[in-house]
């Protein structure tokens, strides 16, 4: 099939791929000139394990391109699918205007009947609107499907390649047969093609965000409990999970949730329900537990300090708001280190991906940068951890120990072993336990 993919994204890009490792022609179109100039010249704008060389083999053997322009992409296309930014407005709504844009673009350059896709996630009704943006710019016919991505960052292109369910919301018979065609490779494992209505597809995506951040913030809560009343929060997980309505996965208590998708995602569902009036209580308590959670880690620091972090240096153990990617949209690390050097402490921070990210859109200069996890913690009065990168969870507690002034960790992932620490001399910190 000949696939246009409108946004080269985390989602676009790993898409575009993903589709055209399974023989489909790919044509990625972003507005972005220096991402698609850095596509073009062999780069690959983002750190995603796994996809610089699925995506040079897919170009090499001329199955997969990129452009601005949507005149070598769109027409002929058999789909295309819509994969933009959807940030949120100033009321928390999620901004559908790239999505919009998109689509008038793609109406534009149409030569015939074609799917168009939105795979952004986007709230109930969008479909419609893609609809008339298109219908105003175009003779042709076209019909407008719902395909919402649950893939992870750090893992994308395993979860595109073997999804655990594919969601399409369709009212055409006609896009719904080739939508299945299309996906037909992605599932012959046995995982569904679940067929819906285009308004529970578009609300599925929410939903399924909205319930993996209540997870978050509800352990959150639960370890914050657990401190209080001298519980590990460990022992209560895998006393919980191992009932096989709850599940053990997804249970870890932290310093938050961020990233591009659970913050905006919670905010747009609160106010989807409102535009319908309905007040939607658990998600509103699910993003104030997340907010205070962002804060926690800062405020243990603080009070370890006696509320004085004046001259103080810590060691920051990752920025990324998760491991295996160099993602730092909502990122908790940046919650706490703006608070450290507010305080008037200093931070020297290390992570494996997102530095370049970080110095280019967070924080620049404002903190110092290691190229090591150990030469971070040089001079510094503690070592802060945020992000539960997997070189991060066994380093040799002796050196630490050695390069730090004081033996003091804040664990904000729960990684290390309390009693291991404390046996080695370390004050330990860490959330719940
Ligand atoms: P992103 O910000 O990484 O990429 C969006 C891209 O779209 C940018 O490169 C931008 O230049 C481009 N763009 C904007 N307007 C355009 C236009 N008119 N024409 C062509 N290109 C245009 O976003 P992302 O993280 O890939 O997310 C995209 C969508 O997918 C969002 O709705 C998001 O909620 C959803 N989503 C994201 C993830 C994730 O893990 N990142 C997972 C599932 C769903």
């Amino acid at each position: 099939m000949r696939i246009a993919v409108i946004g080269t994204g985390y989602v676009g890009l790993v898409a575009g791929t993903c589709f055209a490792e399974s023989g489909n022609t790919v044509t990625c179109i972003d507005i972005d000139k220096d991402k698609i100039d850095r596509l073009n010249s062999g780069e690959v704008p983002i750190y995603e394990p796994g996809l610089e060389e699925l995506l040079k083999r897919n170009v090499r053997d001329g199955r997969l391109k990129f452009t601005t322009n949507y005149a070598e992409g769109v027409p002929n296309a058999h789909i295309a699918f819509i994969a933009v930014g959807t940030p949120p407005g100033q009321d928390g709504s999620a901004d559908v205007k790239y999505v919009l844009a998109a689509a008038r673009s793609i109406a534009e350059h149409m030569t015939g009947y074609m799917v168009v896709v939105d795979k952004s996630t986007v709230p109930v009704g969008t479909a419609a609107r893609v609809s008339d943006a298109i219908s105003g710019n175009t003779e042709h016919s076209f019909d407008v499907v719902s395909n919402p991505e649950f893939l992870k960052e750090g893992a994308a292109i395993a979860d595109f390649l073997k999804p655990d369910r594919v969601v399409i919301g369709s009212g055409s018979e006609r896009a719904t047969r080739l939508m299945d065609e299309l996906y037909e490779p992605f599932v012959r494992t046995g995982n569904p093609i679940i067929h819906m209505a285009v308004a529970g597809a578009e609300l599925t995506k929410y939903a399924a965000n909205a319930m993996l951040a209540t997870r978050i913030s509800f352990m959150n809560e639960i370890a914050n409990l657990c401190a209080r009343v001298g519980a590990n929060v460990d022992d209560v997980r895998r006393g919980m999970g191992s009932d096989e309505r709850i599940g053990s996965r997804f249970l870890f208590s932290g310093v938050g949730y961020g990233g591009s998708c659970f913050p905006k995602d919670v905010q747009a569902i609160v106010k989807t329900a409102e535009v319908h009036g309905y007040d939607f209580e658990i998600m509103k308590a699910v993003e104030s537990v997340n907010e205070s959670q962002k804060r926690l880690l800062f405020e243990m620091i603080n009070a370890h300090y006696g509320g004085d972090l004046t001259g103080k240096r810590f060691a920051i153990w990752g920025l990324a708001f998760k491991p295996n990617t160099d993602d730092m949209r909502e990122a908790p690390a940046i919650v706490v280190i703006e608070a450290l050097l507010e305080a008037g402490a200093t931070v020297c921070a290390h992570d494996p991906e997102a530095v370049d990210e970080c110095k280019r859109h967070y924080l620049g200069d404002k903190i110092e940068y290691s190229a090591s996890p150990l030469a971070a913690l040089q001079g510094a009065n503690a070592l802060v951890v945020i992000t539960e990168w997997n070189e991060f969870r066994r380093p040799d507690f002796d050196v630490v120990k050695e390069a730090l002034t004081e033996p003091i960790i804040f664990d904000g992932r729960n990684i290390y072993p309390r009693e291991t620490l404390e046996t080695a001399g370390f004050t330990y910190y860490g959330i719940g336990r």
